[in-house]
């Protein structure tokens, strides 16, 4: 049995997949989107997040820190994060959780008597799990686990992924999914490296491999609509030659970008995003109708 690291578990969830779902935030991501909604996901390791609004200056954390990662100067709380190496003392000690690590190890039986609690509803709802993250396969051998178990019991299952994982760690988990919530975000290669930092090869070929193996129907694509990024004509258009060669996918869900810069406050890492506005939703009409022409169903 190999322990996973979570830094989520979202009850009544009903945009992730179908029905009432419970959404489980696995850690760790290869890419690095420059509009990442999940920052705290991004690392493999637990996350150190600071809330400002909650620290009521009392300095426990800088008395208690073994490296001297935490300062104040003129009242201002201080962290140097070169110098923290994530031993947790500081939010264990915090009296008001204004310092708190993102992260819990937990085991897959651990994990499947928190799904549990909720199969009422999933059956009532026609729900299930979702396994989101970061990127679930980053962890792929819990993550199959987990999978494995959730069929045991009869649990639907839904895999929100990038799709950026070998074919055959892909492959591994394939059989045991329900549903795919599938990312795409840009059509170009370089543009892709350019604003994820990676290449969408593998990507495109973990969703070709699936629709090449009759589950097309079983993936919603999800677009995230990114300002000057994503949501350009000429993006769109690729998207949609790509999307057109491919059997059996039908729907895609638009997802539309907005602020989170203080998440990456919180967490101490660089937030690249040039633009703060949500797109208009003339934008969003104008791409689903462009989807709508390859006989997609368009959620916006
Ligand atoms: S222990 Fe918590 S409340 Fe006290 S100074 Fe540190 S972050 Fe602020
Ligand atoms: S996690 Fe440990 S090393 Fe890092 S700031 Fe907190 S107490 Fe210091």
């Amino acid at each position: 049995m190999v322990n996973g690291l979570i830094f989520d578990i979202k009850r009544y969830a009903v945009h992730d997949g179908p029905g009432i779902r419970t959404t489980v935030f696995l850690k760790g991501c290869p890419l690095r989107c420059w509009w990442c909604h999940n920052p705290e996901g991004i690392s493999q390791e637990k996350s150190l997040m600071f809330f400002e609004y909650k620290c009521m200056r009392c300095k426990t954390c800088a008395g208690i820190c073994p490296s001297g990662a935490i300062s104040f100067e003129n009242g201002v709380h201080y962290i140097d994060r070169s110098r923290c190496n994530n031993c947790g003392l500081c939010s264990e000690a915090c009296p008001t959780e204004a310092l708190r690590h993102a992260g819990q190890t937990i085991t897959v039986e651990e994990l499947l008597k928190e799904i549990e609690k909720d199969v009422l509803l999933y059956d009532n709802s026609g729900g299930g799990v979702t396994f989101s993250g970061g990127e679930p396969l980053m962890q792929h051998e819990f993550l199959e686990e987990a999978l494995v178990e959730c069929k045991k019991r009869d649990i639907h299952t839904a895999l929100d992924t990038s799709g950026y994982a070998p074919e055959r760690i892909f492959s591994s988990v394939v059989d045991y999914v329900d549903v795919f919530l599938y990312d795409l975000k840009l059509a170009d290669e370089e543009e892709h490296r350019k604003y994820t930092g990676v290449s969408n090869n593998l990507i495109k070929e973990n969703l070709r491999m699936l629709a090449g193996r009759g589950r097309g129907r079983d993936v919603i694509l999800r677009f995230p609509v990114i300002p000057g990024i994503t949501d350009t004509q000429k993006n769109v258009d690729g998207l949609v030659e790509f999307i057109s060669t491919l059997k059996g996918i039908n729907e895609i869900d638009l997802l539309p970008f907005h602020d989170i810069s203080e998440k990456y406050c919180r967490l101490g890492i660089e937030y690249k995003m040039p633009v703060r506005q949500a797109p208009p939703q003339q934008k969003l009409m104008q791409i689903k109708e462009r989807f709508e022409t390859i006989g997609l169903y368009v959620k916006v």
